[in-house]
């Protein structure tokens, strides 16, 4: 069984002071990766004040290592502040931010160049699923990013199995939802790279609450979950960390 990871999303969300009391919650936790996603005007806050082993990420990172590019921030100063995550391909960034395919797999190629582990998030809007494509369309993002050829993945690669219609909206994926397209997506995995197939950790986000959290994260095919909503509030977040490790020492 892989170790599980419990991601929190802040979105657009926290200021200073949020950032330097989120981590106080979030101490004593060994056994599950915890990650932090502020906004990267307070990583600095967050990394200054981390005691824990809570690793902080960024939520965006531009594909360029550096230049004109006003308002962006590449991976190498991402993690020269003190990142060690990022996220790429958030539905949020796809569809608000027009995020092609193409960009999504050039700012993963970003990350492993600048040290940082991405975090690709994939999933399917509500009228994919309705017609039936949303294992293809999975399938597409995936291997956009990983180009059906053997790359060198010196590190773990995490895929976070969100779907769109289920972010922010209160909807959660069923159980049966959950564990089919998680094995949906180690099976396209597996067929691109086998070996690092085996060490594969497949998250789930998209309304995760301290009510619904444990039936999904006692699913086999669950790694862990990317938190959005619910991560705004400390309390909420600690608790989800809590039933992750609960699961995981069993
Ligand atoms: C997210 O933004 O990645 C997410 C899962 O959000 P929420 O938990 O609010 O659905």
């Amino acid at each position: 069984m892989s170790r599980p990871i419990v991601a929190a999303n802040w979105k657009m969300n926290g200021n200073k002071r949020f950032a330097e009391n989120y981590l106080a919650a979030l101490e004593g936790f060994d056994q599950v990766d915890i990650v932090i996603f502020p906004p990267s005007i307070v990583l600095s806050d967050l990394v200054r004040n981390n005691r824990s082993n809570v690793r902080i990420g960024v939520q965006n990172i531009h594909e360029k290592k550096e230049g004109a590019y006003t308002g962006e921030i590449s991976a190498e100063m991402a993690f020269d502040s003190g990142a060690s995550y990022a996220l790429v391909g958030h539905s949020e960034r796809r569809g608000m931010f027009g995020e092609s395919e193409d960009l999504v797999s050039k700012k993963y190629e970003a990350c492993i160049r600048a040290g940082l582990t991405p975090l690709l998030c994939v999933g399917e809007k509500e009228n994919e699923r309705s017609e039936g494509l949303a294992e293809k369309v999975i399938e597409r993002q995936i291997r956009r990013v990983f180009k059906d050829k053997v790359r060198n993945l010196s590190q773990q690669v995490i895929i976070a199995y969100e779907p769109v219609w289920a972010i922010g909206s209160g909807l959660v994926a069923s159980l049966d939802q959950v564990r089919a397209m998680h094995k949906y997506i180690r099976s396209v995995f597996r067929s691109i790279n086998e070996e690092s197939a085996r060490t594969l950790r497949v998250l789930y986000g998209g309304s995760l609450r301290v009510d619904n959290v444990e039936s999904i994260f006692a699913e086999q095919e669950v790694d862990g979950g990317l938190v959005g909503g619910a991560s705004l509030d400390p309390s909420s977040f600690k608790k989800i960390c809590e039933a992750a490790e609960k699961i995981w020492k069993q």
